[in-house]
């Protein structure tokens, strides 16, 4: 598969200066980035493209080596784009604070240690039926979670005061004490470094200001889904220590298997076997498929192994109109044992078949003569 140019990808010219990258890339982010379109294969695809492209455009050297060499100049940096946040550019830093939050999952390091610290994105693997992946489902998920405590207001102390300064080590968080000649600093003991204690911890949260709880939560799954599929719900983590804002949780979803279909992405696939005088006359065969039975016409001298296609009739598409096709593979059934007068009529049906009529066997007659003259 070749690789598209990452110029076309950005929509830019070849001669596009560092803002222009930019703001395309930037652009690009906005629409497609997989947090702003959960679950949308095509737009992660379209971001990670992007980003790629992105990475190696912003780098003088490697966008040398790209319009010098194309794709080959530059593949060893198009390894690694594991995810959606791989690449090495800092999302944080093109968004700025106009996202926030919503791109904190695996980066953002220093922006998080200066604020508050939000809660922990959960993750929740949700298993559902080949049907309900096709169809979309509304299901409940019961999760356990931190949740600000209610009894001290998360503020873990029984007052609802919050943390007073430690009065060991006044707010310092560190100890000094004389070894030898030494003056030796090490943690407060009282505070355990943080400098302020709570001394009337609340009792419902032994001061840890959240609580952890069950609870459900209605999870909408889209029609269309594939196994690997991963909705986000905003604020639905674990809530943050002393109030600070919740995390994401993440519904990553599986698909389980069907008896008859396979999906192929947005195709679906099944084998159907017919028989020898369906496969040779012709039939009309009515098979499921999604949303109702559909007749499938089995043309004059169809092959064992031919795949039939019904249009439309396979996996709706998740964010447009429209659907994959249905992909019926069929298979000739070979008569196990024939009784005498069935015998005789496949007998005669031999001797009646001229060779042109088995195109297989004509062609390989052909080649054998070939062979040996
Ligand atoms: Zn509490
Ligand atoms: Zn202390």
């Amino acid at each position: 598969m070749s690789k598209a140019d990452y110029y076309e990808v950005l929509g830019v010219s070849r001669d596009a200066n560092d803002q222009e990258l930019k703001s395309a890339y930037r652009k690009m982010a906005r629409e497609h980035h997989p947090d702003l379109n959960p679950g949308d294969h095509a737009a992660e695809e379209r971001f990670k493209q992007a980003s790629e492209a992105y990475q190696v455009l912003s780098d003088a050297d490697k966008r040398a080596a790209y319009d010098r060499y194309g794709h080959a100049g530059v593949s060893g940096s198009g390894q690694g784009f594991g995810g959606p946040f791989a690449g090495g550019v800092d999302i944080g830093d093109l968004f700025g604070d106009l996202f926030g939050e919503m791109f904190s999952v695996g980066g953002g390091g220093q922006r998080r240690a200066t604020r508050q610290q939000r809660g922990d994105d959960l993750r929740f693997d949700l298993a559902i039926d080949f049907e309900a992946a096709i169809f979309g489902v509304e299901t409940e998920v019961k999760i356990r979670r931190q949740e600000p405590c209610a009894t001290c207001n998360a503020s873990g102390s029984a007052s609802r005061r919050g943390p007073t300064t430690c009065g060991q080590c006044h707010g310092r968080g560190q100890v000094r004490y004389q070894q030898g000649f030494f003056a030796v600093a090490r943690a407060c003991p009282a505070c355990g470094g943080a400098g302020q204690v709570i001394s009337d911890p609340c009792s419902t949260c032994r001061g840890e200001t959240r609580v952890t709880k069950e609870l459900k939560l209605n999870v909408k799954v889209p029609p269309g889904v594939e196994t690997g599929t991963r909705i986000r719900y905003a604020g639905e983590g674990d809530a943050g220590r002393a109030g600070a804002p919740k995390g994401d949780l993440y519904v990553v979803l599986s698909i389980r298997s069907h008896e008859f279909f396979q999906r192929d992405g947005h195709n679906l696939r099944c084998v159907l076997p017919i028989s020898f005088p369906q496969a040779a006359l012709g039939a009309e065969i009515e098979i499921p498929a999604i949303g109702g039975n559909v007749t499938l016409k089995i043309p004059e001298g169809t092959p064992s192994g031919k795949e039939l296609r019904v249009r439309g009739k396979g996996v709706p598409f998740l964010n447009e109109k429209g659907a994959g096709d249905l992909i019926v593979k069929v298979m000739v059934e070979i008569p196990k044992k024939l009784n005498r007068a069935q015998r005789e009529l496949v007998n005669q049906l031999a001797e009646s078949l001229a060779v042109e009529n088995k195109p297989a066997s004509a062609s390989f007659l052909e080649k054998m003569k070939d062979l040996f003259n």
